[in-house]
């Protein structure tokens, strides 16, 4: 599936309505979609929220006309946010390496000292908890990466259709 394709089909979806899941790959391998995605649903929050980013001392210019203009902005309570919220989001890249550790970690642990000597002192015993342990992390894990990307799973923001 192309880029213009899968954000062709992307757009097409109501808001909240869940992403198909050969555009859902596009989105997790492209990061030119994913991107695009993303700053159109950051677009999106920005825009149905009020304005509520406070004004500080460090952020005014020393232009004298340009921070009484802000003054005045700032005393009626207007202001907008200037930082990027697609920026603060971690690299896909990252997560999977993360993953990767932690499964790897699960499945290299038996096998180092500490899992020796664990299956050594406890036996059978340490069967049952230590995949309870494993599935819990791998729970949260996938649960954590999904809410934190939940742009590329379901579609958050709302697009206009034109009827022909
Ligand atoms: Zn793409």
């Amino acid at each position: 599936m192309n880029c213009s394709k899968a954000f062709d089909h992307y757009i097409a979806l109501d808001k909240h309505e869940r992403v198909p899941l050969p555009v859902m790959v596009h989105l997790v391998f492209c990061p030119v979609c994913r991107a695009a995605v993303r700053q159109m649903a950051a677009a999106e929050t920005l825009l149905s929220r009020p304005l509520s980013v406070r004004l500080t001392k460090s952020n005014l210019s020393d232009d004298p006309v340009l921070s009484a203009a802000l003054d005045k902005i700032a005393a009626a309570g207007l202001a907008y946010p200037v930082r990027d919220p697609v920026a603060k989001r971690v690299s896909l890249l990252r997560w999977f390496l993360v993953g990767i550790l932690l499964a790897g970690g699960f499945a290299l642990f038996p096998f180092t000292s500490s899992g020796i000597w664990m299956q050594a002192e406890f036996g059978k015993a340490l069967v049952v908890p230590f995949y309870i342990l494993c599935g819990c992390a791998v729970t949260a894990y996938g649960g954590l990466f999904v809410g934190t990307n939940i742009d590329l799973f379901v579609k958050r923001f709302k697009t206009l259709k034109t009827g022909f």
